[in-house]
């Protein structure tokens, strides 16, 4: 059998940083097995390709939630990466730390070492801006870029109105105080995508002891005497192979990681039984705890033209074709998610409660199965919508019957169950509201809205929701870093608790989820994972 040093499961925003820090020292040996192949794709690499990406079996595992009870029982599409790069190479590139206090939440979830003061150091040594040059020492860098000088000029409207509203000005929303309105930065780098992959694995790729293995499916860990030992995979011929490991680290994301651990008798023991598959370790908490950011959109006709009129018609996509080819530039280069950022539904909140996003562009009526950026509403309109940043509804993932994390796992995702999350969407609903209601956003709306906030009781806002809200694609916490006793399944070094040699690094650890988009603070995990596991963390 063959034996490497490092095995790490799953390439994406974590295990990308994790592979590249473990391969830098010659004397390991380091594997990589990824479900999913090549990210060398025109539609991963043009960021307008997230909409084409968005439904692609090639490059996305496409989950489906449970019937949600939360939800008038509808089910959720939730796409999730599976190519080189993981959901970076999907997503919607949206680059946010999050709230400096949803790392010290971390931290006094009972894990020292992980609040918002080792988190900045951390994000300081790898991330380079717009106008920065690449550090001129070794080591990888992520590219965050703020575009806002290119967005669509209907932001105005917004950045006025939210003014209006009450809501602050966010300079920068990876800032000092990041807390406001702000445009957006993006994971991108001369036009085109900057995910994981081309941060930390790409750099890495030429070393002689790294190796990635490319529509590698790990079925399960090898667990010998308490200790794992090595991974069962299928590779794409179907062949069962079985690769020796002195470490394994598990960073398959916050779907894939609990089905494997699951998969190979680690997980809550009823599940396990009922699946039959063999106990290895029980712990109720591998699956559970499962957060996400659940989120709705409101759309507009607008009284000037917005994307919609660029995206929309064949000159349109001509012009914003030539200008990408030949400058790299304009809105093929960007994501659709323009403006926003953490705000106070209330100014007496103690800190922000929701997150807002307003896209110059609108998509009413999507065909199912689609999400085409290039069919816009044929008129021109616009979306603002929100998501309550940290709900306090909590989920589980149970393996499928067939013990096989390949299979179609349950999702119940349990959204809205809890008082707390239900009146945060009524107050994020009103708002909106108070948005539409501000001299600057009244010139940009253009007759009455689709939905009419300001004609709605609480009960219909919130009844709208159950009926319209999607996923903002931000699962997390199924295998939570905490003390065992309150229901940890990793320790403060990714250890997995009851079984050596096996870390848990991606989305999955988070103790609780962060105020805005995950892509951050997974990839912090991963480059944080690889200096723990190297030695060399502080
Ligand atoms: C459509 C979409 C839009 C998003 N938009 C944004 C955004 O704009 N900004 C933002 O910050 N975040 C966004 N996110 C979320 C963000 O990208 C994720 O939170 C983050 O990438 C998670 O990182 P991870 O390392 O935990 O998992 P992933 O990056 O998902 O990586 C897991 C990897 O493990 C592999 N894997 C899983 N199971 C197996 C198996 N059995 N065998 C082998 N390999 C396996 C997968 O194929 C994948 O490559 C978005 C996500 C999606 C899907």
């Amino acid at each position: 059998m063959e034996q490497f040093d490092y095995v790490i499961l799953g390439a994406g925003s974590a295990g990308c940083a994790i592979a590249e820090r473990l391969s830098r020292s010659d004397s390991s040996r380091v594997l990589v097995l990824e479900a999913g192949g090549s990210d060398r794709r025109f539609w991963i690499s043009t960021p307008i390709g997230y909409g084409k990406t968005f439904h692609d079996p090639e490059v996305n595992w496409r989950y489906t939630t449970d019937p949600d009870p939360g939800l008038n029982m509808r089910q959720l599409y939730w796409p999730r990466g599976k190519v080189l790069g993981g959901s970076s190479s999907i997503n919607a590139m949206v680059y946010s730390h999050g709230h400096p206090r949803d790392y010290d939440d971390w931290e006094t979830a009972g894990n020292p070492g992980w609040g918002w003061k080792e988190a900045a150091e951390y994000f300081a040594r790898y991330e380079r801006r717009s106008g920065e040059a690449p550090p001129s020492e070794a080591g990888p860098h992520l590219w965050i870029q703020d575009r806002e000088d290119e967005f669509h000029p209907v932001r105005k409207y917004f950045r006025e109105g939210a003014e209006e509203a009450g809501l602050q000005s966010a300079g920068d929303v990876n800032g000092e105080n990041p807390s406001g309105i702000a445009g957006y930065q993006f994971t991108t780098y001369r036009g085109k995508r900057f995910s994981a992959s081309d941060a930390f694995l790409k750099p890495a790729m030429g070393r002689k002891n790294l190796e990635i293995r490319m529509g590698a499916m790990v079925r399960r860990l090898q667990i010998e005497d308490g200790r794992a030992t090595g991974i069962v995979y299928r590779d794409r011929t179907g062949t069962e192979v079985t690769v020796g490991a002195g470490e394994v680290i598990l960073s398959a994301g916050a779907i894939g990681t609990p089905l494997i651990l699951q998969a190979s008798g680690i997980g809550p023991g009823g599940l396990l039984q009922d699946r039959g598959i063999k106990v290895n370790l029980e712990n109720a908490a591998v699956g559970a705890n499962l957060q996400d950011h659940l989120g709705i959109s409101y759309f507009y006709r607008a009284t000037e033209p917005t994307l919609n009129s660029v995206l929309g018609t064949w000159y349109g996509q001509l012009s914003i074709g030539i200008r990408y080819l030949l400058f790299r530039s304009g809105p093929m280069s960007l994501s659709v998610n323009q403006m926003g950022g953490m705000v106070r539904s209330e100014p007496d909140k103690e800190r922000p409660d929701l997150q807002l996003y307003f896209n110059p562009l609108s998509y009413s009526v999507e065909k199912k199965g689609s999400r085409d950026l290039l069919k816009p509403d044929p008129y021109p309109g616009f979306i603002m919508g929100f998501n309550s940043c940290r709900p306090t509804s909590r989920g589980e993932i149970a393996i499928a019957d067939s013990g096989d994390p390949a299979d179609a796992p349950s999702i119940q995702a349990n959204y809205l169950s809890t008082d707390k999350d239900q009146r945060e969407v009524v107050a994020g609903g009103r708002l909106i509201q108070r948005l539409c209601e501000t001299d600057a956003m009244k010139k940009l709306i253009s007759g009455a809205p689709k939905t009419d906030l300001a004609a709605m009781s609480d009960e219909e806002i919130l009844a709208d929701f159950r009926d319209r809200s999607g996923t903002v694609f931000h699962p997390c916490g199924t295998c939570r870093m905490a003390p065992r006793e309150d229901g940890g399944v990793v320790d403060t070094s990714l250890r997995l608790y009851g079984i050596d040699g096996l870390r848990v690094a991606d989305a999955s650890i988070f103790p609780n989820i962060t105020s805005a988009n995950t892509n951050a603070p997974s990839i912090l995990v991963g480059v944080r994972a690889g200096e723990i596991i190297a030695g060399n963390a502080g």
